[in-house]
């Protein structure tokens, strides 16, 4: 029997604005789409909150035994902000600052960013697709959208018509806004625009002839609107109708809202059974952003190089810190709470390892069965990641009670103990033990000096001075320093 069978997963729909079971269109399966990164910059720890947060999500589905199908875009052209009516291709104006070829700007970006998610232990996606090799599928997309009519052509540039949407759908279900709200907010914007009304939005933009990423188009030589990207890479790799769509709180309204209402005059059903939304990382009390330089890089965290910072951080001690909050909830960035989190990672770090000391005995002063279901429904309430590290600490407290030899646990307790610890510290929140893998590196470097001191006594004894003098001042200039000794050979490290 699969773990999901076992448990009830309930999680909060951004759509219906309630908590609901979870019940995935296939059963077993699970199709997720996230918003990814757009590459014109590093990524700051707020972009990281919002992807470790559907980390967090894609490890659970699977621990319970789903199959999930991950796509996770890259967004390397036309996010314009306001559809190019103010301001310019983030990518390309990077571009130009830096004096790279927009691909440059992208892979730079992109590298940095899979380097990031590594570092942080991330999984990477299932299938992680680019708006600019998707291009042939937009087009299709905007010429189904205008067959349907709910989209006009102006000027060599598409625009959706959202008030002819809104007749027969409902514009803004997902952000709450009304149109008519909308419309009475901006209506002296309408007039230089070629959109009928300021709510439109492009679908494809005719390129001016200094815009380098450009592609042919039935309207223009042009390029994609953002939102578009997303609808075609969704439904191209997940279907029409998928289980979960996620993102940062952010792009709820305009970004999500258009991708609902692009896919519903497709295909005139709603793409997505759970919206779900990952609140901010702020600094100072305000939102982590590229565009204000309110923001940490993650690299500044793991050297330390941050006037805000006391010291470096290890990236696992980050995550343990993000994962103390719940995803919904705002997390303020500090260096305090940053140091509180990371003396609990290392108190679980510790019971965990003082775990493999012990030995089960005749009976269990602690309840393992019920606690482990304690970590589980903390999890199937909405992937509630604090409330399963406080039961992680309950059972770090019992764990150093077992050593110091006030309480006691038979043998079958002491490995489901250590199962579920393991399951949810590694598996699940996916940290990783910095001491141990410091370790094993450690013990990897020893074996490594072992196998060449034998291969210069091996030299020596074959009176090739030249090899075994070779190995002890090459290892030398690297600060492996060889002694020899009546027993044999030692070296120490400088
Ligand atoms: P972008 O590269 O700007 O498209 O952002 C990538 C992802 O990071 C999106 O899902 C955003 O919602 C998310 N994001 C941006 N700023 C923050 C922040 N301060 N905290 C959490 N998530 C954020
Ligand atoms: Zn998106």
């Amino acid at each position: 029997m699969k773990l999901f069978e076992q448990q009830e997963l309930s999680l909060y729909n951004s759509l219906s604005k309630k908590k609901e079971k979870f019940q995935p269109i296939h059963e077993g399966a699970v199709g997720m789409y996230v918003c990814g990164p757009t590459v014109y910059s590093n990524v700051h720890l707020g972009n990281c909150r919002t992807f470790l947060s559907f980390d967090l999500v894609f490890r659970y589905l699977k621990h319970l035994g789903y199959k999930v199908r991950y796509v996770r875009n890259i967004t390397d052209a036309g996010h314009l902000e306001n559809d190019g009516e103010s301001g310019d291709d983030p990518i390309l104006k990077k571009a130009r600052i830096e004096q790279l070829e927009p691909m440059e700007v992208v892979q730079k970006y992109s590298v940095d960013f899979h380097n990031v998610m590594a570092q942080f232990n991330a999984l990477p996606p299932s299938i992680e697709p680019t708006a600019t090799g998707h291009i042939i599928e937009q087009i299709k997309i905007v010429e189904d959208i205008i067959e349907k009519s709910y989209a006009y052509e102006k000027n060599g540039s598409v625009y959706f018509d959202v008030v002819k949407f809104n007749e027969d759908h409902e514009y803004g279900k997902l952000s709450g806004r009304q149109l008519e709200d909308m419309i009475a907010n901006t209506r002296e914007l309408a007039a230089q625009s070629e959109k009928k009304n300021p709510q439109d939005f492009a679908l494809w933009k005719k390129a001016e002839p200094q815009h380098i990423m450009r592609w042919p188009s039935p309207w223009s030589d042009g390029f994609p609107g953002w939102h578009l990207e997303c609808t075609a890479m969704s439904t191209k790799y997940l279907g029409n109708h998928f289980d979960i769509h996620g993102g940062g709180m952010d792009l709820k309204f305009p970004h999500h809202e258009c991708e609902i209402a692009q896919a519903e005059a497709c295909n005139n059903e709603s793409p997505v059974n759970y919206w779900m939304h990952a609140n901010m990382l702020t600094l100072n009390g305000k939102k982590m952003a590229k565009s204000t330089g309110n923001n940490i890089l993650p690299h500044e965290l793991f050297s330390g190089e941050n006037d805000i910072l006391s010291k470096a951080f290890a990236p696992t001690v980050a995550k343990f810190f993000m994962y103390q909050a719940h995803y919904r909830s705002i997390l303020d960035f500090s260096k305090d709470a940053l140091e509180a989190s990371e003396k609990g990672y290392f108190r679980l770090m510790d019971a965990y390892r003082v775990l493999g000391d012990i030995e089960g005995g005749s009976d269990s002063s602690f309840n393992v069965a019920e606690w482990r279901q304690s970590c589980y429904d903390a999890m199937n309430d909405d992937f509630n990641s604090p409330i399963l590290i406080a039961q992680l600490f309950e059972a770090a407290k019992f764990i150093n009670g077992l050593k110091e030899g006030n309480a006691s646990i038979t043998e079958e307790d002491l490995n489901l103990l250590k199962k579920t610890m393991h399951d949810f510290l590694f598996d699940v929140l996916g940290l990783i033990d910095a001491a141990a893998e410091g370790n094993a590196d450690s013990n990897k470097l020893s074996g490594v000096i072992d196998l060449l001191i034998s291969l210069r006594n091996e030299a020596r004894a074959n009176r090739d001075f030249a090899t075994s003098d070779k190995i002890r001042d090459q290892l030398l200039e690297m600060g492996i320093q060889l002694k020899d000794g009546k027993d044999g050979t030692t070296y120490s490290l400088s």
